[in-house]
């Protein structure tokens, strides 16, 4: 028998229509491309959203038609992503940090029709245009006294393209599960692989990621999405935003520290989601400047391992509370957070923070194991690891053309290509990416661990480790350190304060210094350049 109640589709355009009807004031605030500060509200961007679906109808976009944007986060960029959903169109998001062929290789294969850009990017879309047939217009974001000069076929400024259709579009039906947005992850190998949404997909993992023990967001916060909107759904912030009500603070192209402070006071933020390299930056402002962040409540730090450093300066020195969330691109992107569990909180502080460093609990609906090489599911002991398999409801069951089809068995559990431990309370550990650990006389050392305690040493501003060739163990770490300005320490000195913080046969068998280390376009350490560049590295230890 079945149950008698409706079947109202969970499509995104009604989340967008429940805050223009009852939170239709709340306010959306953007530092523009152009540069001043621009407010609007759900009203007013629900109404703009429907102007880009009634002009991209008339243009002749379909249902399943992919629509590209390569934009920061602001107010227009949020109406495109409502307007091309609410004609069963996809946004397709490009992250301008990839080089030019990654950009070319991806909007091909995912055959973008239109593009709507920033105009900071009008040069790099100039020059990949030519490369781009499936792409017939081209929609700057800005107005027309704005628009850029480059040679760009087929522009429309923005505010032309949206300025003569009325704002009456009514919503085309379709069914919860039609494909919304896409992604592309860079993956562990081969080409970046496309990670298609759905309506389905995105309002549940909106549901799931407000929860309390999630991001715990309501109306009456007041939310910045430093994460992109071009990585990973802006971890879902420009669906949770709108779903509660509360306030959205978008940074535009400006993610450095004194220009996130500056938002952060104005518009009295309380709570707020970055990678650490953006936390690094305005932590580092905050003490040249001496300046406190007295409204903000709670920070949600996740893309790549959070130190504990970082942790327990936002809590002890600044007071805000540390959520440390895990998750990636085939997750939509949310699979765990590190929210405290009953009795936690009267644990003496350093336990409290040992927990928080931990990459956290899987809200519901997120299902997860861990498996040995032969796919043998490994005890949840908290010592055990293995590689991490995911599934749910907002987990992907394919790449987009079918691609990278190893990563699916035939019960959809995901395989991450993470490597991790789950404990008996519930906690997941990462301790390395699969391509990342280093294999040392036949054990697995955690490179993200030595890395962690590494950055606690007051010189060093950022470390990786690496694995290099040994001889006798195969591989051994190799620290790579980068001094904060103005600092120095002795390899001995950096050495010394590992010691006792990480297993013996962990200690890294040297230290290399840096003036830079390199960076992925979603913000991780480039592993790969770091072991092209350091592949003949002789460690000392190597002619024992
Ligand atoms: P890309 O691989 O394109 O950078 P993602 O942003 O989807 O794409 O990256 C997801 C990966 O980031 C995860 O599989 C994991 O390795 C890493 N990651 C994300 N959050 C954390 C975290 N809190 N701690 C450690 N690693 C993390």
């Amino acid at each position: 028998m079945l149950g008698l109640m409706q079947d109202w589709p969970l499509v995104v355009h009604k989340i967008i229509d429940h805050a223009a009807l009852y939170h239709g004031d709340r306010e959306i605030v953007s530092r523009t491309v152009e540069g001043p500060i621009h407010r609007t509200n759900y009203r007013k961007v629900q109404g703009r959203a429907r102007r880009v679906a009634k002009a991209l109808d008339r243009f002749g976009i379909k249902v399943g038609d992919r629509i590209g944007t390569l934009a920061w986060n602001t107010h227009r960029h949020i109406e495109t992503w409502y307007g091309i959903t609410g004609i069963g169109a996809i946004y397709h998001t490009l992250n301008p940090r990839l080089f030019p062929e990654q950009l070319i290789y991806i909007a091909s294969h995912a055959e973008d029709r239109v593009l709507f850009f920033d105009t900071s990017f009008a040069n790099l879309v100039a020059e990949i245009a030519p490369k781009l047939p499936s792409i017939k217009l081209y929609v700057a974001l800005t107005d027309r006294a704005n628009l850029p000069k480059a040679e760009i076929p087929n522009l429309v400024a923005y505010e032309d393209f949206i300025a003569e259709p009325a704002d009456d579009f009514t919503w085309k039906d379709f069914d919860e599960n039609t494909a919304c947005g896409l992604c592309y992850t860079s993956g562990t190998t081969g080409n970046p692989k496309g990670v298609l949404y759905s309506h389905r997909s995105n309002t549940l993992h909106a549901l799931v990621a407000s929860q309390a023990d999630a991001q715990g967001v309501r109306g009456v916060d007041s939310v910045l999405p430093v994460v992109p909107m071009f990585h990973a759904n802006a971890w879902a912030l420009a669906f949770v935003g709108p779903m509660m009500g509360a306030k959205l603070v978008l940074p535009g192209p400006k993610l450095d520290g004194e220009s996130v402070y500056e938002l952060l006071d104005t518009e009295k933020v309380t709570m707020t989601a970055a990678v650490p390299t953006v936390w690094l930056m305005l932590l580092q402002y905050l003490e040249q400047t001496g300046k406190m962040l007295p409204y903000l409540d709670r920070v949600l730090i996740g893309g790549s391992a959070c130190p504990r450093s970082m942790i327990e300066i936002f809590e002890r020195k600044y007071e805000v509370e540390v959520v440390h969330a895990w998750g990636m691109t085939e997750m939509s992107p949310l699979g765990t957070l590190g929210t405290l569990k009953a009795g936690m909180d009267t644990l003496p502080y350093e336990e409290q923070l040992s927990v928080k460093l931990k990459q956290g609990h899987p809200p519901f609906s997120v299902e997860m194991k861990i498996v040995d090489d032969e796919d043998r599911e490994l005890p949840r002991d908290g010592k055990a690891f293995g590689r991490l398999k995911v599934r749910g409801p907002a987990v992907a069951k394919a790449y987009f053309k079918g691609e990278g089809e190893s990563a699916f068995d035939s019960e959809d559990w995901f395989d991450t290509g993470d490597v991790a431990t789950l404990d008996t309370d519930g906690y997941m550990t990462i301790t390395d990416r699969a391509k990342d650990v280093i294999k040392s006389g036949g054990e697995w050392i955690s490179s993200i661990e030595i890395e962690n305690v590494a950055v606690g040493h007051p010189a060093v501003a950022e470390a990786a480790v690496i694995g290099v060739a040994h001889p006798k163990w195969d591989e051994r770490p190799l620290l790579i350190v980068v001094l904060k300005p103005g600092q120095k320490a002795t390899k001995d000195e950096i050495l010394k304060y590992l010691s006792g913080k990480i297993a013996k046969w962990w200690m890294p068998d040297d230290v290399a210094f840096v003036d830079e280390i390199p960076h992925t376009a979603t913000g991780k350490i480039q592993k790969i350049a770091l072991r092209q560049r350091f592949g003949s590295y002789r460690l000392p230890t190597a002619a024992e």
